[in-house]
């Protein structure tokens, strides 16, 4: 398989998409081509548990990687990791509508599906193209992904791992994630900005060639662990076609059916996915975009003008406070025909004026291919309330967003077609929303409090994970403003 970058013409193996991280032009690394899964494979993988199905997918990408570093790296991945030993199941809500829970990791949220093999294949990838020198991990957080990225690096040989994250744009507990976090070879640093400052300030870092040169001198090289990296998007497709598999083995799918998805979407990492998913053959139709109140891709999809200038809201799904969805670059770039000049040209005009329309044609292919929403912040509350009440399942914010908007596609459209929503953190990660929606008794102000009144008002368990932060100790203090992001990583590195 080769990998090209979505900005121009270039011929790379996985392990070198994977050690880069992003294209020395600026681009995405991308597939040239899909493989494919035939509908009869799917039923034979829904015979399999998840390391099996995690192994076929990613060896048809992976084409440079043994079969041995690949069962190596999936089996460290997701062996004894997750609850009971199943990263994602699939669980059904109501009649046609399934929860495929994204949350069963060690840090409570969908990105440990990613961050918990990508430090596995980044290491072997690096192995063959950059034999014994240090990787060094940047990560720009809206939270979730930045405990999920340390859990994944923390004292693994040969790697740094430095991350950023607003100071006042996560929830606490993911503050506190992240600040108790142990391992010599992390650091974690809140910066005065939002995510859409920490992630570009990281981009910065990235391209700077003289920063670039130090590294070299230290026998150092970066790499990233944001959703840009090919290595973070491979392992979310594995899940959706292991979805697929589990609606076979339940009766649910047959050949020549169809199913939804809805997805609670910010980098546009998770969605694009699905999509991938789809061009292998999964028998996806609509993918449903769901945002919450930073709706800049609801008017994408609506108009084909993306535009950032716009106000920023924080919300109760902090992890879809977005304004730039990196990963729509790679969903503009096979939507056009894999034209990369095109792709070029409208990140060129995305970075110059915050804003770029898209040819008609291209709009027109997205529109067939996916639904654009959003949800307020009161849809997000009486969302989690309804599905509580009428379905006990109790669902976090940024899961309820995409069951808001897919009822809103469907009151709008009529499709009844069985739809898998993507459910991407536990309620426990952002318990002061969701306590809200089930009473009207005050929230107390303590976060661990708040843990105990949700799982008595539900009678569902505290995740051992969230439980555990009691009584750590808070390790990392630094709050910088944005424009000192790489002082600090260079002061980090030299230490
Ligand atoms: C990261 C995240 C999202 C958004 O996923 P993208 O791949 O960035 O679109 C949604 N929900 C949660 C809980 C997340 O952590």
């Amino acid at each position: 398989m080769i990998f090209t970058s979505t900005r121009s013409q270039q011929e790379m193996t996985s392990a070198a998409a994977i050690t880069r991280g992003i294209a020395a032009d600026g681009g995405l690394f991308v597939p040239c081509e899909f493989p494919q899964l035939s509908f009869d494979k799917l039923i034979e993988l829904s015979q399999v548990d998840y390391i099996t199905r995690a192994k076929e997918v990613l060896k048809l990408y992976l084409t440079d990687y043994t079969e041995e570093e690949i069962d190596y790296c999936v089996r460290g991945a997701y062996s004894n990791t997750f609850d009971n030993n199943e990263p994602a199941p699939l669980v059904e809500v109501a009649p046609g509508t399934e929860m495929l829970e994204l949350w069963h990791g060690p840090t409570c949220a969908f990105k440990d599906m990613a961050l918990q093999l990508l430090p596995f294949l980044l290491v072997k990838a690096a192995n063959k193209t950059a034999p014994g020198r240090t990787i060094v991990i940047l990560v720009a957080t809206s939270g979730d992904t930045g405990k999920a990225a340390l859990a994944g690096f923390a004292d693994v040989p040969n790697t740094r791992i430095v991350v950023f994250f607003p100071e006042n744009g996560v929830s606490d507990m993911q503050k506190l994630q992240m600040t108790t976090q142990v391992g010599k070879n992390v650091a974690v640093c809140g910066i005065e900005g939002n995510f859409d400052d920490a992630q570009s300030g990281v981009k910065q870092i990235f391209t700077n060639d003289a920063i670039r040169n130090e590294l070299d001198q230290m026998n150092m090289e970066f790499s990233s662990a944001n959703s840009i990296n090919f290595g973070r998007l491979v392992p979310q497709i594995v899940y959706y076609v292991s979805a697929a598999c589990d609606l076979i083995k339940k009766g649910a799918l047959k050949a020549g059916e169809k199913f939804n998805v809805a997805v609670p979407t910010g980098n546009f990492g998770d969605i694009l996915a699905a999509y991938y998913a789809k061009q292998m053959g999964v028998p996806v139709d609509k993918l449903i975009c769901a945002s919450n109140r930073n709706k800049v891709l609801t008017d994408f999809l609506a108009t084909g003008v993306y535009d950032r200038n716009r106000e920023f809201y924080t919300t109760s799904s902090p992890s879809m406070d977005i304004l730039i969805s990196s990963n729509l670059e790679r969903m503009i770039f096979h939507a056009s025909g894999n034209d990369a000049d095109l792709t070029a040209a409208l990140m060129k005009e995305l970075n110059e004026k915050g804003r770029y329309q898209l040819p008609p044609a291209v709009l027109e292919k997205l529109q067939s291919e996916f639904f654009g929403g959003f949800c307020d912040e009161t849809g997000t509350e009486n969302t989690i309330g309804d599905l509580f009440k009428n379905y006990h399942y109790l669902a976090d914010t940024h899961t309820a967003v995409a069951a808001n908007v897919l009822e809103q596609y469907r009151q709008a459209t009529g499709d009844k077609t069985l739809t898998v929503i993507a459910s991407t953190a536990s309620p426990y990660k952002f318990a002061a929303s969701v306590l809200p929606a089930l009473t009207a008794e005050a929230v107390p102000e303590d976060g661990f409090a708040q843990l105990e009144m949700l799982s008595k008002l539900s009678d569902t368990p505290i995740p051992a994970p969230l439980a555990g932060l009691k009584g750590c100790a808070v390790l990392h203090k630094t709050c910088i403003a944005k424009d000192d992001m790489a002082k600090f990583v260079k002061d980090f590195l030299k230490k």
